[in-house]
């Protein structure tokens, strides 16, 4: 973790670079630098204004601290060890390790508020669950980038409901990614329930339910269903035993 101080009266957190204003750091503020080895004049950083976490990016120049300056190409920042998975990573650390994906472009978004929600911000009072932040982490180390087109909705009786559901918007990973999570094991280590995809989209020959996944084991989805997934990849995961 690399940690850096505001170092002029109030400094703007954009939403991206020279992008809109999310919070106003006062000086003195303490942040947490997510891509201190980046070049630029920009850092993408969380800082807890109010009791509440941000992400955003601020301008270098009024961020004092380690990577702050002059840009060591040594350091770890960004990038450091694997993302975990399971318990031992707390929220903010998954938060910390989404937001370095994000900035390294390994993860984008159909809008900012699903990066938001992703983040763990509230939606109509929902928020993603941990094991769904670890799932699409480690979904982002598996494959070059993923794009989320959906994540909390209210859809009656839908994962999407409850924050334990995701929706990768490019689809033509799937051929690459699925092969390498639709395993009975890898779906356990993963603590995913539902997998949905129609094979058919990656090879017409395919069963269209080659990949798919209901409450952890393999299933047979209906037509109705299976048409509804050939331009995203839906997963969900188990529900957390802490919510
Ligand atoms: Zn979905």
């Amino acid at each position: 973790m690399t940690i850096g101080r505001v170092n002029t009266p109030s400094l703007n957190l954009r939403d991206q670079p020279d992008g809109q204003i999310l919070a106003i750091l006062i000086g003195g503020t303490t942040v947490e630098m997510l891509t201190p080895a980046l070049p630029g004049n920009w850092l993408f950083v969380s800082a807890e204004v109010s009791g509440r976490t941000f992400f955003g990016w601020v301008a270098r120049q009024f961020v004092e601290g380690p990577g702050a300056g002059p840009i060591d190409p040594g350091s770890s920042g960004a990038g450091g060890s694997g993302p975990g998975l399971g318990g031992a990573s707390s929220s903010g650390d998954l938060a910390a390790q989404l937001g370095a994906q994000i900035a390294s472009g390994r993860i984008i978004f159909d809008n900012n508020s699903l990066r938001d929600q992703l983040l763990g911000g509230s939606s109509g009072g929902i928020r993603v669950t941990a094991k769904l932040q670890s799932l699409v982490l480690k979904l982002s180390t598996m494959t070059p980038i993923i794009r989320i087109s959906s994540l909390i909705r209210p859809a009656a009786g839908s994962h999407h409901a409850v924050g334990r559901a995701v929706d990768i918007g490019n689809e033509e990973i799937a051929g690459a990614l699925l092969p390498l999570i639709a395993t009975p094991q890898k779906v356990a280590e993963l603590e995913i329930d539902e997998l949905i995809f129609d094979a058919r989209i990656i090879d017409p020959a395919n069963d269209k339910n080659k990949f798919n996944f209901d409450q952890g084991v393999r299933h047979r989805f209906n037509d109705a269903t299976i048409n509804e997934h050939g331009n995203h990849i839906h997963f969900a995961v188990k529900a957390d035993s802490l919510s």
